[in-house]
């Protein structure tokens, strides 16, 4: 053999093994922030997980099965299309369905923040209805190689702790919000207790998070309406964080709506009740306490069922801080809402996410009249239509944190709380659950800020017209069509331009003897004396969402 041919045929064979050898070196890694995964095997292209066993639910103690979270890096499948099996049930709870993975699709993503599905058509379940559940296997894959070495799996859309201290920072750099009177400077009511998890990982300890949302220069006028909203205490009840975040970023946006609802309303902010589970990758339970719900101690020691006694220090600290804060504004607490998810097995369908099964997002509310009526509730599930409506139990007496909310001794005293249940789904991104919390937020406003007949110039209808409609205008003016009354436009023509500054600039003299801009410089944007009273009102500084 000729010695070019040789070294030819040498090159070859080490280009082959270095092949074989990538693609027998998957490898999956869970070692992360909100990462989880009790083992796996590999063989050839198919990866077999086992999750671990963590605490799911009424009756569920740690036991085999009982995951309801997954959350792993697996490395080494550029070029590969590797099949991942779950066998046997993967909750072991009473769900209903033949199996809880039958419609389910898993995630994937490669940096961790922007997440694809895996297609429903690759996943399968073989002997579904099979009473050894050791028969059961649930297998997915992607339609396509993966497009990079490393890709990030996982059960639901993820939201690891570092993103609430991410979108935390970004928040409290708004003018809109501070940190609650038990907070320090940066926000932080206390840190969650470190410890070593299930698997033997070291866990540190994590800040935990309290800030108000409000306009400030309106505090100390009448009492403002009060608000306040947590989220995180079940560690993997992801998708309830992406609704708060969407619902923070909209009380700290330029919407003329939230800003009109700024003015006189208040939004106490708690985004790590349990932050502790949500880093170790837990399913519901706190790393404290892992053989537990968290949601059943909400209620002051030493008597049995509490946060004292003993301590549960990541409760304890959000239950005083709330306390202090609900304390430190003279208004009593209008509304309370627990954002918690879950991830149905079964497909969520047709527009606006109905089911065929009449099962979508939902919210537990007490069953009586006063929030069976509660115009903030109303206003929210028109908006939101899908919303379903379950009558729960819970009252002053129960030690979820809405029964905390509702107890007027130890607790907040709220009129109204509400443990709020929305659904992951295969149809549904990030955005409908930024979406679902904007609607949240502007339920607010329409339930407390909103009036009916406003004038023309009262353009976010709050009862005046004043510089936050002023505000409204110039935020709104070149918005495309058609623009909205919100937007600026006083006459309805579709369009925010001088015609409705006019209209604004009248009624404004009206309400006020104050000097008002001359109507032909006015009607030119961008005149400095025009940006100067607007920007009294609007500091245009948006949140990064990401
Ligand atoms: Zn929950």
């Amino acid at each position: 053999m000729p010695r070019s041919l040789r070294t030819a045929l040498a090159v070859i064979l080490l280009v082959l093994a270095g092949q074989r050898r990538a693609a027998a070196a998957i490898t999956l890694d869970a070692n992360f922030d909100s990462g989880s995964l009790k083992s796996y095997t590999v063989a050839g292209d198919t990866v077999r997980l086992v999750g671990r066993d963590s605490y799911a639910g009424s009756g569920n103690n740690l036991g085999e099965g009982h995951w309801r979270w997954l959350y792993f890096k697996a490395s080494g499948v550029q070029g590969l299309t590797p099949t991942f099996s779950i066998e046997g049930p993967f909750a072991s709870d009473a769900t209903p369905g033949p199996h809880e993975l039958s419609q389910h699709e898993m995630v994937y993503s490669y940096d961790g923040a922007n997440w694809s599905f895996f297609p429903g058509a690759n996943n399968t379940l073989l002997n579904t209805g099979d009473s050894n559940p050791a028969n059961d296997l649930f297998t997915f894959r992607a339609s396509a190689p993966f497009t990079q070495n490393d890709v990030y799996v996982a059960y639901a859309l993820p939201y690891p702790y570092s993103r609430t201290v991410a979108h935390t920072q970004a928040v409290l750099d708004s003018p809109w919000a501070a940190p609650t009177a038990s907070a320090s400077a940066g926000g932080v009511i206390g840190q969650s207790p470190a410890g070593v998890d299930d698997l033997g990982r070291s866990i540190p300890a994590l800040d935990l998070f309290a800030y108000r949302i409000t306009n400030p220069a309106t505090d100390g006028a009448a009492p403002k309406r009060k608000a306040m909203i947590v989220a995180g205490q079940h560690a993997a009840e992801t998708l309830g964080l992406y609704t708060f975040e969407g619902l923070v970023d909209w009380l700290a946006s330029d919407d003329p709506r939230a800003a009109a609802l700024r003015d006189k309303a208040e939004v106490f902010c708690y985004p790590t009740l349990n932050a502790s589970g949500r880093f170790a990758g837990l399913t519901r339970a706190m790393l404290q306490w892992p053989n537990t719900d968290s949601n059943g101690y909400w209620h002051p020691g030493p008597s049995g069922n509490d946060y004292n006694s003993p301590q549960r220090t990541e409760q304890q600290l959000n239950a005083e801080a709330m306390r202090a804060d609900n304390a430190s504004t003279p208004a009593g607490l209008d509304l309370f809402v627990d954002f918690h998810s879950s991830v149905p097995d079964w497909e969520i369908t047709g527009p606006n996410g109905w089911g065929p099964d009449g099962r979508d997002d939902w919210g537990y509310i007490t069953n009586n009249a006063a929030s069976l009526n509660n115009p903030w509730w109303l206003a929210f599930r028109a908006l939101q239509p899908n919303i379903l409506q379950v009558n729960s139990g819970t009252g002053p007496t129960s030690r979820t944190s809405t029964g905390f909310a509702l107890n007027t001794s130890y607790g907040l005293g709220a009129a109204m709380s509400v443990t709020f249940e929305n659904q992951f789904a295969i149809s549904r991104p990030v955005a409908y659950y930024h979406e679902l919390g904007k609607n949240a937020g502007l339920a607010m406003y329409q339930a407390w800020i909103r009036t009916s007949n406003p004038q023309p110039g009262d353009f976010d209808e709050d009862g005046d017209v004043d510089g936050g409609d002023l505000a409204a205008w110039t935020l709104g003016h070149g918005q495309p069509r058609p623009a909205a009354h919100y937007h600026g436009d006083a006459n309805g023509d579709g369009d925010v331009n001088g015609a409705d500054y006019l209209i604004w600039q009248r009624q404004y003299a009206v309400g006020t003897s104050t000097a008002v801009p001359e109507p032909r410089a006015a009607a030119l944007a961008g005149l400095p004396l025009l940006a100067l009273l607007a920007s009294r009102y609007a500091r245009r500084r948006s949140l990064c969402a990401a």
